[in-house]
């Protein structure tokens, strides 16, 4: 097959193929070839020499690229580092044992009668068998806890929530 660029007497200009350039010739001959625009079969092969050429040139430049081996995958990125994650003011751990603590200190006092300040007191009447058997929470000073230590008298600090330093 061979394509001709083909203008018209109109100066239309059209492309066609044809089997060979004899084939070309005798439709042309015949008026087979005709204008696909205005219908002239008044029709003639343009120059196409220098077209010829240039697409010669061009053409075989663009298929070696096609075989040339794929670009190599670019270089992997350098690893970044990692994202900087975010810090909880509380780790999960920490608000699991916060909800402990507060688990905790909730049956604490549920089953106790608060005295405040008089803890080292009733803790004492209690010990001593003045007052009767039961659980109390309140406050006591350092050294009133310390005196209730070396008494023998058993206690324990309830658990203090973060919040509550606040
Ligand atoms: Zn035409």
């Amino acid at each position: 097959m061979i394509r001709y660029a083909l203008h018209c007497e109109h100066g239309h200009a059209f492309e066609s193929w044809f089997k060979n350039s004899a084939a070309y010739d005798k439709q042309a001959k015949r008026n087979l070839v005709t204008c696909p625009i205005c219908g002239s079969a008044k029709v003639e092969k343009a120059i196409m020499a220098p077209r010829l050429s240039r697409a010669e040139a061009v053409e075989p430049a663009s298929v070696p690229a096609a075989l040339l081996p794929p670009p190599p995958p670019p270089a992997p990125a350098p690893a970044a580092p990692p994202a900087k994650q975010p810090v909880a003011i509380m780790s999960p751990h920490e608000r699991e044992l916060r909800k402990k603590l507060k688990e905790l200190r909730e049956v604490i006092t549920r089953n106790a009668d608060y005295v405040g300040a008089r803890f080292p007191e009733q803790a004492r009447k209690i010990h001593y068998g003045e007052a009767e058997q039961r659980s109390i929470y309140g406050e006591a000073s350092p050294d009133e806890a310390k005196e209730l230590h070396e008494e023998g008298i058993e206690f324990h600090p309830l658990p203090i929530l973060p919040d509550e330093f606040n």
